[in-house]
């Protein structure tokens, strides 16, 4: 469960970037977030990460109270949160195996834990017999879904994907489309912003939309508008 109540983020002294978002969201939603460059899209998916703390009001993710979170608390908050970039974001020198292997190594997970769930992980993503591939040598279809693999490793309640097919064809674009949808489907609540038109009318999900800061709409089948 996300709760957010009349938060605000300032920057700086001037910009407003978020101003009085409430916004509910239950375990197993998948809600789309639009709104022009500029609304407070990265702005609102950097607070609930902690990447950026808010200005004023108040968020809630399951039973963590970000108002109560002590900065040690970071790291057990970012377990429960996996989160997908447009630009991918892997580990060059490391194969699809390690990249994803690597978000267990740094929790301090077994190797006997690494190699029962990094396969499972890469069957949900459909990359099973990549293992080996290094990135260089994925389609961008396939690195989003190293990189989907690696948001999922240590199954968050939450997976945020920024503009995850920004840098995709259309093809590859709903591939990535429908991962999110089946891991959506296992009970992650997903966060997507988008900019694409068609998969917003096509997917017909709870569509929010920002303006300068403020949620002007927010529709269970919502659409491009
Ligand atoms: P979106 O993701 O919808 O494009 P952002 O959340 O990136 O929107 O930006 C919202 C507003 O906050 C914009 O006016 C932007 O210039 C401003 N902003 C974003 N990040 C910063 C920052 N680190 N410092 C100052 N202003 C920022």
């Amino acid at each position: 469960m996300i709760l957010l109540d009349r938060v605000s983020k300032v920057y700086g002294k001037e910009v407003a970037a978020l101003d009085r978002i409430s916004l509910h969201v239950e375990q197993d939603e998948f809600v789309i977030i639009i709104g022009s460059s500029g609304a407070g899209k990265s702005t609102l998916l950097k607070l609930l990460t902690r990447e950026e703390k808010q200005s004023s009001g108040k968020i809630v993710i399951g039973n963590i109270d970000y108002d109560k979170l002590k900065d040690k608390e970071i790291p057990y908050l970012r377990r429960k949160i996996g989160v997908v970039f447009q630009d991918f974001k892997l580990l060059p020198n490391k194969n699809v195996f390690e990249n994803v292997a690597f978000a267990l190594e740094i929790v301090g997970h077994s190797n006997r834990e690494i190699k029962h769930t990094v396969p499972k992980v890469l069957n949900v993503v459909g990359l099973r017999g990549k293992e080996k591939r290094m990135p260089a040598e994925l389609s961008g279809g396939e690195r989003q879904r190293v990189s989907i693999a690696r948001a999922i490793v240590r199954q968050p309640k939450i997976l945020v994907a920024d503009e995850p097919t920004g840098n995709l064809d259309p093809r590859h674009a709903w591939d990535i489309i429908r991962i999110l949808e089946k891991i959506n489907r296992f009970g992650t609540t997903v966060l997507l912003t988008t900019h694409n038109q068609e998969i917003v009318n096509k997917l017909k999900r709870r569509v929010v939309t920002l303006q300068d800061g403020r949620i002007i709409s927010d529709k269970a089948h919502g659409e491009y508008t």
